[in-house]
């Protein structure tokens, strides 16, 4: 069936206008110009969207301004609380139209984007908790008596936030979510790729009452509306979660008006499997790792470092298990995985697949696009394992984000903590034994920001998430994450 078969979708499938919001209101671009956005899984159009430059980025950063000096800044924290809180709720409300929004519009399995709805509304509810609570600290000057000091901690002002297509919902919510809490307000930049669910939020943001302008979303591309607002001298703050060149592009944008950062970016995250491991439940779970949401997933863990001793029968293990999920269009809920994001992306998950067997990996499985029947619309590719992988090669360093495993053995726990430090990125690892002090170990000398013992994905909105090296800097989750989006201001009061 048809994701949208089930609930009204308030927003165009089939091919329609969808504005974007500026100031309170729906728009289309300075320019007229639109972009179309489609369906991965069978390329119809699903709607058009502004192409927004320049021009409507200035509009949405001014009216942002506007609205963080004016009637957002009277708003009290608890008043912030109490509509984040509604905005939970209407969230809660309209989950399954967000949850066939995100399947429609990017691929991801309705099964899976179903299944984020803890994810994403608990974060909401974990920010509306923390409005209420950003307080500063009382110190005691360590050189004179007669005086008191104590800091305040102050919205950074006007933030602007680029995501990527590969699930917009949870990225909306990061950072729209935070931004509610601590007081600033935003203009959001969707992928091109996946603009429909943003603005669907966007909609339930101003349904819920959030006051115009605190919100905005400006569709477009990278090199025009992304760009311009990366070097915008109106913005305070940028939040980016995207891939590292582009983050690379951001922070050269940025120096312009030196405006603060948060970086989420790409990754080659190691997975180590020890032969104490429970592998019963460490086969699905290490699959999964790469294949869920077609390995385009920041911290797909796509090196499987194996020890020796299992590793072929793993490996043949991780095969198997590859070869029986179910591959078509998310919005059969029988689908375990869908389509790759677009024919770009095809390409670059072909190229290396070839380079994969070209460099002399043996292929376990996959290795192909999948053009069987309704495949063919799309752009699906079989979930691939290769083996025999040496630290070199390409599949073994670069990010692929498709739903490729490159196996590798290992003889020794410090020569696969060295392995698998030897990348620029440092995003997340997975562990898997059973032995309490090698998870310790493994844990400490691994170099990245998350590490995932016995499971793998995990993301709670109390844990800060976020990445070391060329994967970025900044937290999102927890309360280091709310401190992105504030300054902190001392004063010293003469007795
Ligand atoms: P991308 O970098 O191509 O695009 C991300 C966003 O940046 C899009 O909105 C795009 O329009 C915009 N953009 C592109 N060029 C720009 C420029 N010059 N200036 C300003 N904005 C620009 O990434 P993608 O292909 O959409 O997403 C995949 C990448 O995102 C992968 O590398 C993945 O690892 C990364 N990612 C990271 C995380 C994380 O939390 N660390 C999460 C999801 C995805």
């Amino acid at each position: 069936p048809a994701a949208h078969d089930t609930v009204a979708l308030r927003q165009p499938v089939d091919g329609g206008m969808r504005p974007m919001l500026i100031g309170g209101a729906w728009v289309g671009g300075a320019s007229g110009n639109t972009l179309e956005t489609r369906n991965p899984a069978t390329g119809a159009v699903l709607a058009r969207v502004p192409r927004g430059d320049q021009r409507d980025i200035d509009r949405a950063v001014a009216a942002a301004r506007r609205a963080f000096e004016g009637p957002w800044s009277r708003f009290k924290p608890y008043e912030r609380q109490v509509l984040l809180l509604k905005v939970a709720d209407l969230f809660e409300k309209h989950w399954e139209e967000i949850a066939q929004s995100d399947t429609l519009d990017m691929g991801m399995p309705i099964t899976r984007t179903r299944a984020n709805r803890n994810r994403v509304i608990g974060m909401l509810r974990f920010y509306a908790g923390m409005a209420t609570a950003l307080n500063g600290e009382t110190i005691d000057n360590s050189l004179a008596g007669d005086v008191v000091s104590y800091t305040r901690r102050e919205p950074v002002g006007v933030v602007g936030a680029i995501i990527p297509w590969n699930a917009p919902a949870a990225a909306s919510v990061w950072k729209i979510g935070p931004a509610l809490a601590t007081g600033c307000t935003v203009v959001l930049k969707p992928s091109e790729e996946a603009p429909l669910t943003p603005l669907l939020i966007a909609d339930l943001m101003q349904e819920a009452g959030v006051p115009e302008g605190v919100v905005n979303v400006v569709t477009g591309t990278g090199s025009e509306a992304g760009a311009a607002l990366a070097e915008h001298a109106g913005v305070d703050k940028l939040v980016f979660t995207g891939s590292t060149a582009t983050g690379q592009s951001i922070v050269r944008a940025s120096a312009g008006n030196l405006k603060r950062l948060s970086l989420e970016l790409g990754g080659k995250s190691p997975v180590i499997v020890c032969a104490d491991a429970d592998l019963e439940r460490a086969v699905p779970v290490a699959a999964m790792a790469v294949f869920a949401n077609s390995g385009q997933i920041c911290i797909a863990g796509s090196r499987l470092f194996v020890e020796r001793s299992i590793h072929d029968d793993f490996v043949e293990r991780v095969a198997a298990y590859a070869r029986a999920l179910r591959i078509g269009d998310g919005a059969d809920p029988a689908t375990e995985i869908g389509p790759l994001i677009s024919a770009r992306q095809l390409t670059r998950v072909e190229g290396f697949l070839d380079a994969g067997t070209r460099e002399g990996a043996r292929l376990v499985t996959g290795g192909t696009r999948l053009t069987e029947g309704a495949l063919a619309a799309g752009h699906f590719v079989a979930p691939t394992v290769f083996a025999d992988v040496s630290d070199s090669m390409a599949i073994a360093r670069e990010e692929i984000f498709g739903p490729v495993i490159s196996a590798m053995p290992f003889d020794t726990l410090e020569e696969a903590m060295t392995r698998a430090n030897a990348t620029p990125y440092g995003l997340a690892a997975g562990v898997f034994t059973r032995d309490v002090g090698k998870a310790h170990r493994l844990s400490r000398a691994l170099r990245s920001g998350s590490v995932w013992v016995n499971t793998y994905h995990a993301i709670d909105p109390a844990v800060p998430f976020g990445g070391t090296g060329m994967s970025g800097y900044g937290r999102e989750g927890g309360t280091e994450h709310l401190a992105e989006y504030l300054d902190t201001k001392a004063v010293f009061i003469r007795l």
